[in-house]
């Protein structure tokens, strides 16, 4: 019976994971991070064009 090959994940990063997604309304980068309170839009700007109150 041949052994097995275990998957050990190894992390050699810190806990705190990044998450960089497209905002939806400009697709610029965006960080989602605890401090980017407009997530998942990159500014209060896209924010508040998502809800429709904004036209050009
Ligand atoms: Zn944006």
């Amino acid at each position: 019976m041949p052994n097995q090959t275990k998957i050990i994940a190894t992390s050699d990063r810190p806990t705190s994971h990044r998450l960089i997604l497209n905002c939806p309304i400009c697709q610029k980068i965006t960080e989602w991070s605890p401090e980017n309170r407009f997530r998942p839009f990159c500014s209060e700007r896209c924010k508040l064009i998502d809800l429709g109150g904004v036209g050009q």
